[in-house]
């Protein structure tokens, strides 16, 4: 059943217009008085709505936005228990520090699956309520073979983007003996993991993994079929762009303390995406990462919400794209590719976060007449109307 959607006052594509089987997301590009057919699942047919061809069903947007859903690549849904106290205590003048990762590890370790798979099914519908379409899922808050392992199978449950993190923080009863850890991790809990994972991932950081450990958890990983990814120099400057680069790495995530080094590294990559999550700095009140300085040098910026209980409890892409806009100096242009086509770059997918004929059937409808309205209001529900596949799921 073919379905027009027409009457759009902006029709966001991130493809060129005249384009056709164009896999790949182009630059920004939106249609004004504009209608896009959607069949079997996938986008047919976009331009004006004046040119617009027949359709099985009709969709009038009245002058509202349509653009691409939000591909969400960060986030940490595989967990129990809550942090609401630690988030007070930190605006009361706490600093943030990976440390704190440890109490949802004891919370998760004695949640049973099915309160882990109600309450990443409770956060995956709020996810899809606020346009997000595609998400990543990060392992992380088991740490120990069984756990892990389990973290994964219910996160693959959910999306096909599923990360292995058993290299998120050392957990306490490898006090003293990280590289016994880190064995572990390249060992028993990759084995266990791999076969439900896509990506693997090492949180390289202060207080987390060094350079070493780093490479050789995604060197593990990637001999065991996945692909890596990196959290890189979120709390200070250090060696986590410069080994995803290396590794050839999808995205380095967070890059908020970069050096001129990091930046020329990512530029020349030709393929890691710096993955910007500025809903951490907002929720820590912490420095934002230079966007700018990103973007000049061509570097691929993503946007991602980093969903999770301690560092960033927020799903909203929405409150992403405005925090970027308003915080990081992004144009509402760049922001919104960067947390549409940007996300798809960095989970390696061409059929998601643009609407060029042939991609997924992926799209979002605002109570708006265009996208500048997700950072104008913010904090609004603009989100009116979501299609997955070309189905209407809210
Ligand atoms: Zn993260």
């Amino acid at each position: 059943v073919s379905l027009l959607i027409t009457n759009i006052s902006e029709l966001v594509t991130n493809a060129p217009r005249e384009t056709v089987r164009a896999y790949s997301p182009g630059p920004f590009e939106a249609i004004s008085d504009a209608a896009v057919v959607l069949d079997a699942g996938r986008v047919t047919w976009t331009g004006l709505a004046a040119d617009a061809p027949a359709a099985d069903e009709v969709v009038d947007a009245a002058g509202r936005a349509v653009l691409p859903g939000f591909v969400d690549s960060h986030a940490h849904l595989v967990f129990a228990g809550e942090r609401g106290a630690e988030f007070a205590a930190r605006m009361a003048g706490l600093p943030y520090s990976a440390g704190g990762i440890r109490g949802t590890v004891a919370a998760t370790r004695s949640a049973s699956d099915d309160e882990l798979r109600s309450n990443l099914a409770r956060l995956a519908r709020e996810m899809l309520a606020q346009g997000t379409t595609t998400f990543e899922c990060k392992s992380g808050y088991g740490l120990t073979v069984a756990d892990e392992a389990r973290s994964v199978a219910v996160a693959g449950e959910v999306t096909p983007e599923v990360t292995y993190l058993g290299a998120h923080v050392v957990p306490p009863e490898f006090d003293g003996d990280a590289a016994g850890y880190v064995d572990l991790v390249c060992g028993d809990m990759l084995a266990a993991c791999a076969p439900s994972a896509k990506w693997v991932d090492v949180f390289c950081d202060e207080g987390a993994f060094g350079a070493d450990e780093a490479r050789a958890v995604l060197a593990a990983g990637e001999a065991a079929g996945l692909q890596p990814r990196i959290h890189a120099n979120q709390l200070g400057p250090g060696p986590g762009v410069q080994v995803a680069v290396e590794a050839g790495a999808a995205a380095a995530d967070h890059c908020t303390f970069l050096s001129d080094a990091d930046v020329d590294a990512l530029a020349a990559s030709g393929g890691t995406v710096a993955t910007l999550l500025p809903g951490v700095e907002f929720s820590t009140r912490s420095p934002y990462p230079d966007a700018r300085r990103l973007l000049r040098a061509g570097v691929t910026v993503a946007i991602a919400s980093d969903c999770n209980p301690g560092s960033c409890f927020t799903s909203s892409m929405p409150l992403c794209v405005a925090l970027a806009v308003r915080e990081m100096r992004m144009t509402t242009a760049e922001a919104v590719w960067a947390a549409t086509a940007g996300g798809a770059h960095a989970l390696r997918r061409s059929d998601i976060g643009h609407l060029g004929v042939g991609a997924r059937a992926d799209l979002i409808m605002l109570d708006a007449p265009s996208h500048a309205y997700l950072a104008y209001r913010p904090g609004v529900p603009l989100i009116a109307g979501v299609w997955r596949s070309g189905e209407h799921v809210a």
